[in-house]
């Protein structure tokens, strides 16, 4: 709304009482035909950049003729001046393109005009002109949106650079043509609407719209004014690709969530809350999304006891870098699943969050123990076949003896020792086959002191090291604490570790066993001063029948492999030629 402030001459002039009042109510103390050249010269001063502007007038009532002018000020401002029989008055209007700061400002137009009534305008210096007209300018080129006035006869009565741009109409011909002269109401039916609602309700209207012209949307926003309504479109073609583009890759995404048997999942670093999950999740866990969004913390309940502080670790893993957990639950049918979670974080508009996926690996898992189970049987096969040929040498030996002591009564004494040996060897071999086949559901756990189960197998061995004046030690952490396993079985791994290392040293050698302890493990080492292991050696350990050692079975490795993998636990060789031998087994306490 321009507002406008008369001075004293002002008001005598046109015998206005008032000392503010609106243009456009200014504006109708003149003939009609004058108004209208008074609104045409004072739009060519807007748009082109003048410094000033004339125009004859006539008063309404009086007829007298006068000559207006019109010019900037610096502060945005416009001045009128009336000159008619040798008087001069003035007025100011806020420009209709000056900040809304500036509108805001009382204008103090009688100060600077009255104080210099009787100065010419144009006293304005050079600076200030230029200064104004490139700030004009400025405003009007480089204004971002298209800006259009319509006055209340439905005329155009100005445009901006960019308003030609958007609508692809050039304007400079069509100043004060009807709107509907310039654009069809048929094909902008919604527009004349819109704009019509504004001039009536007198109410700021917003709208989106479609320029068929120049194939743009535009958001629209129209304001009343005194003088009509003002026109302010923005071009949202772009913002609308972009948002058409992220519906469709939205849409793509949640064709993809629905559809992958896999859980996707977004959460708060913390798990305290949940962003979103796929619909899948319901089938997988058993747990409505519902209740997994009200609460996250319900998917432990349904976690195996044993396998919940793994999966509570790797979530807290997550937060911080990529992590992965297999774990069993229960679903709603009470069938067992395995369940592996892979997540990891990500930081998004300052926010972090942790993204991951659900995958049911029941059958994968299933598979792979099927795979197990043939490749030990395959083993079991293998190791059959070479059982019977290990078995069968002793026992040839032993048959040929024997028929060799029938016949000749007299020599068999000479025979019993041999014989003697290759039965114990058979007796060696069905010891440590038979510790093979048993299952690790035979396991029974108990709590264990392993300082001193360990001096118990010590003693045990202690004659064999006598007889090779070998010195077998221990050594042992300050720690003392019981660790959970089968006593049995790791009496078994200890007895072949130190009998292997008693048979590689030397005379006089020595063979130690060192108990170290830590919050999470229990760690065995033995280790020797023998002749160690070639690489190919190192290689080779473990596997069935290899023995360098002319008594040997070659499965004492083998059978202690397995059973430290049925106690959950890890054994590695570590050896160099002439250096010695250690070997280290880790239990979980
Ligand atoms: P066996 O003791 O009946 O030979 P094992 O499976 O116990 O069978 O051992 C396999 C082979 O590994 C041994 O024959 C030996 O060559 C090698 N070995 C095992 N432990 C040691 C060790 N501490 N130092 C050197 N060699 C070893
Ligand atoms: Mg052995």
């Amino acid at each position: 709304m321009q507002k406008v402030t008369l001075n004293e001459e002002m008001q005598r002039t046109l015998q206005i009482k008032e000392t503010e009042m609106s243009f456009s109510h200014w504006i109708r103390s003149f003939r009609h035909t004058a108004q209208h050249r008074l609104q045409r010269a004072l739009h060519q001063l807007l748009t082109e950049g003048l410094q000033e502007e004339s125009v004859q007038l006539m008063d309404k009532n009086s007829s007298r003729k006068y000559q207006c002018k019109m010019m900037h000020l610096t502060n945005g401002q416009i001045a009128f001046s009336l000159k008619g029989r040798g008087e001069e008055s003035t007025c100011s209007e806020s420009s209709p393109l000056s900040s809304d700061q500036e509108k805001n400002k009382p204008l103090p137009l009688n100060e600077p005009i009255s104080n210099h009534s009787s100065r010419r305008m144009t006293h304005l210096s050079h600076a200030e002109s230029t200064q104004l007209k490139t700030r004009m300018g400025h405003l009007v080129d480089k204004f971002p949106h298209g800006l259009a006035l319509i006055n209340h006869d439905w005329e155009l009565t100005y445009a901006n650079p960019k308003m030609e741009e958007v609508t692809g109409f050039s304007f400079l011909k069509n100043y004060f043509k009807k709107l509907w002269d310039i654009f069809p109401v048929n094909e902008h039916y919604n527009f004349f609407q819109q704009y019509l609602r504004a001039m009536e309700t007198q109410e700021t209207v917003e709208f989106e719209g479609f320029i068929p012209n120049t194939d743009t949307n535009v958001q629209v926003t129209v304001h009343p004014t005194e003088i009509g309504i003002t026109v302010f479109v923005q071009d949202i073609t772009i913002y609308k690709r972009h948002l058409q583009a992220l519906k469709e890759s939205e849409e793509r995404f949640a064709l993809l969530a629905n559809n992958i048997k896999d859980v996707f999942w977004i959460s708060q670093p913390d798990f305290k809350e949940l962003h979103y999950v796929s619909p899948s999740f319901q089938k997988m866990f058993g747990i409505s999304r519902r209740e997994a969004f009200l609460n996250p913390e319900i998917l432990m309940r349904h976690v195996y006891k044993a396998d919940q502080s793994a999966l509570q670790e790797a979530f807290d893993q997550m937060s911080v870098k990529e992590n992965e957990v297999e774990y069993r639950i229960k679903d709603s049918e009470n069938r067992m699943k395995w369940i592996r979670t892979k997540g990891f974080p990500v930081e998004y508009n300052g926010h972090s969050y942790v993204l991951g996926i659900h995958e049911d690996v029941t059958e994968y898992k299933e598979m792979l123990e099927l795979k197990e189970k043939s490749q030990q049987l395959s083993t079991i096969t293998q190791m059959s076949a070479g059982i019977a040929h290990e078995i069968k040498n002793p026992l040839t030996a032993i048959k040929g003896f024997l028929q060799i002591g029938a016949a000749n009564p007299e020599l068999r004494d000479n025979y019993q020792e041999i014989i003697l040996d290759e039965v114990n060897r058979i007796e060696a071999i069905v010891q440590d086959f038979m510790m093979l086949s048993k299952p690790k559901s035979s396991i029974q756990l108990e709590q264990v002191d392993p300082e001193q189960l360990v001096s118990y197998v010590l003693r045990l061995l202690e004659p064999e090291a006598n007889e090779k004046q070998i010195y077998l030690l221990l050594e042992c952490d300050t720690i003392q604490d019981n660790i959970e396993t089968e006593p049995k079985r790791l009496n078994q791994i200890l007895i072949n570790l130190v009998k292997n290392a008693i048979d590689a040293v030397d005379l006089g050698g020595e063979v130690r066993v060192i108990i170290r302890m830590s919050t999470q493990e229990l760690t065995l080492s033995v280790k020797d001063n023998g002749p160690g292991l070639t690489p190919q050696e190192l290689a080779k350990i473990g596997e069935p029948f290899f023995t360098t050692k002319e008594k040997g079975t070659g499965l004492g490795v083998m059978v202690t492999k397995k059973i430290i993998s049925d106690l959950n636990g890890k054994i590695t060789y570590e050896s160099q030629k002439g250096r010695g031998t250690t070997v280290t087994v880790t239990l979980p306490k």
